[in-house]
């Protein structure tokens, strides 16, 4: 990837297979090396570091997630570092010197935004804290009793009541105006011109990565007549509510010390349980739990502990996240507050004692379940043990591990006093009849099944990527085999020629336009060039990946043919299907005038596709 010289240096001298194998156990794999991914929830390795090869640094690359980078981008995305101390961090295990000057080198897209978002946080915090603009959220924290120290600690702002106070703060610079949008801290005036800020009358809560970068922000109403009490800006690449924490930057510390990390439910909880000497406390935003944020939890401690309302609301969200911590590393545990109670209205009331013990408290996550579901059932029938049965297999049934399996069942037959065997049969029975891995009776025989969460390729998808991977391999090993490289060799040429017409017709934007037009252009340079403009730059670890991977067709011209092939036709095949239904909604409606023009289009178009098939046939 192209990159200041002197990173590439550093890159190419780091032990990346050392470095990422602090994380995840790695083990050999050809060229490479694989391991569990650290970035989605997966138990079949699918996660491939390249160790350094000649000039070309070391990369990692994620088969199932896509996620893929170097060793910059595995400490920025793994550590939430900033670019600069994870290249201080690389430079240090080098044994090198940090280069001056590589602020905005790389990354330099992500860093203007970062830079963008914290020019927008210093206006919202100088709203708070100016005399008149601010009277109004000063007087609102106050009688929440949250004070200055803690505002600080976490960036708390203010968006005024007025429709352009962040418009104006940023100017006409129009590459604010652009930051602003994509971010969607401002939106475009719908009739007439100009902008709008996002935020009105609302307090604002910076979101931040776990180095502190801000990514976007949330707002809590003011004015008490919005219909979101909570707003936030829109998703964006740096910014996926599944995925974040709030408050995880203020918590990394007390998280790593105390190995534990507090989950409750609103931003006002977090800044009280920190300000109560809780500052392991963090909170999804706005929505519950996902795998992703009990992934990023695990890493970092050996306990998690749900802290939610007694409330039924409270008791069902419990529920809901235990279930998707069956499978993790990390102990999950369910503490709860006297129902009606969120953490920040029990602490202003109760001494942080009482959260510490209720914090002791916590049942784990298992027994929770069991707990919860033997409450509403009973255990005083028969068909109540059944029903209770039932539901706890239902709970369990997304669980992966065997082993842990197992446990759980043990533990199930244990509390409801009925022979292990016994349970393991009716689970066997019902995972059986609905199509689910089973337990290994007491002698396992056959292997369990594991569930592949392979996303489902179809033949066109394949062919497209395949088609960019063949285009991007070594020219000169092509050469040797066809005695031609494909952008000049004829029968190549015109099958690509004709798969880019056909695709040029149909769709107007098409990335795979984009690049078949580079490539016959310019051939396998500007190709790359191509991808390395794009925004998302996954495809291109995912190229890295796969040609460090595959060999070259034994006949790539055949292959070229074959995936252009796919291409063409399923273009075609698409665009009949579309004027076919048009001809039949014509044919209900009765637009008679309509009907023999749709039809003649579809005999051209049946026509065309045939033609165009056959002079593949042809040429081949
Ligand atoms: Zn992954």
């Amino acid at each position: 990837m192209a990159r200041n010289p002197e990173i590439e240096e550093i890159l190419l001298r780091v032990d990346l297979v050392g470095l990422i194998g602090t994380t995840i156990k790695l083990t050999r794999s050809g060229r490479s090396y694989k391991g569990l991914c650290p970035f989605h929830a997966e138990k079949t390795p699918s996660f491939h570091v390249y160790p350094p090869e000649g000039t070309k640094s070391g990369f990692f690359h994620c088969f199932g997630c896509k996620k893929g980078g170097d060793a910059l981008t595995f400490l920025v995305d793994r550590d939430g570092l900033s670019f600069q101390e994870a290249l201080e961090q690389l430079a240090n295990r080098a044994g090198m010197e940090v280069p001056r000057n590589i602020r905005g080198v790389s990354l330099s897209k992500k860093r203007s935004r970062f830079d963008f978002l914290s020019q927008c946080q210093a206006h919202f915090r100088s709203n708070l804290r100016h005399a008149a603009r601010g009277q109004e959220a000063r007087e609102y924290l106050d009688k929440r009793q949250v004070d200055k120290h803690w505002i600080d600690h976490f960036g708390l702002g203010y968006a005024m009541n007025a429709w352009d106070g962040l418009v104006q703060a940023l100017g006409k610079n129009s590459d604010n105006v652009d930051l602003g949008l994509s971010l969607g801290v401002i939106k475009k005036r719908e009739n007439g011109e100009g902008h709008w800020d996002f935020f009105r009358n609302r307090l604002t809560f910076p979101i931040q990565t776990a180095s502190g970068e801000i990514i976007a922000f949330a707002g809590r109403d003011l004015s008490g007549d919005s219909q979101a009490k909570y707003l936030n800006t829109p998703e964006s690449d740096l910014f996926k509510k599944s995925r974040i924490l709030y408050g995880l930057h203020q918590s990394r510390e007390s998280i790593r010390e105390t190995r534990t990390a507090i989950v409750v439910e609103g931003y006002f909880d977090v800044i009280r349980m920190h300000s109560c000497g809780f500052a392991n406390t963090i909170a999804p935003m706005g929505t519950a739990l996902t795998p992703d944020h009990l992934m990023i939890l695990e890493r970092q401690c050996d306990d998690i502990i749900l802290l939610f309302d007694g409330d039924r609301a409270g008791r069902m969200a419990a529920l809901r996240t235990v279930q998707l911590a069956w499978d993790l590393e990390a102990r999950t545990r369910v503490a709860h507050l006297p129902s009606g109670v969120d953490p920040d209205d029990f602490l202003l009331s109760n001494p942080s004692e009482a959260m510490a013990q209720l914090l002791e408290g916590a049942v784990p996550a298992f027994n929770y379940l069991l707990d919860q579901i033997l409450e509403e059932t009973g255990l005083d029938s028969p068909e109540q043990i059944r029903k209770a049965v039932d539901r706890v297999f239902d709970a369990l049934k997304g669980m992966k591990s065997n082993t842990l399996l197992d446990l759980r069942l043990k533990e199930l037959a244990d509390r409801i006093h009925i022979p292990l065997t016994n349970i393991r049969y009716d689970w066997n029975q019902k995972r059986t009849r609905d199509g689910h891995s089973r337990v290994p009776a007491s002698s396992p025989n056959g292997s369990p099944q594991h569930i592949q969460n392979n996303p489902i390729v179809t033949p066109e998808e394949e062919a497209r990527k395949g088609l960019q991977i063949l285009l991007l391999k070594d020219e000169s090993k092509i050469e040797e085999l066809i005695g031609d490289k494909l952008n000049t060799h004829p029968t190549s040429r015109a099958c690509l020629e004709k798969a880019l017409n056909v695709l040029k017709e149909q769709t107007e934007k098409d990335d795979l336009v984009l690049f078949l037009s580079a490539y016959l252009d310019g051939g396998v340079s500007s190709a790359r060039n191509m991808l390395e403009q794009g925004d998302e730059d996954s495809i291109l670890w995912e190229v890295e990946a796969i040609l460090r991977e595959e060999r070259i067709p034994e006949d790539p011209l055949r292959t070229l043919e074959d995936y252009t092939d796919v291409i063409v036709r399923s273009y075609m095949d698409r665009m009949v299907d579309q004027y076919r239904k048009a001809l039949l909604a014509a044919q209900a409606e009765h637009r008679w005038d309509q009907l023999q023009q749709i039809a003649m289009k579809v005999d051209e178009l049946v026509k065309e596709r045939d033609i165009i098939l056959s002079k593949g046939k042809e040429v081949r």
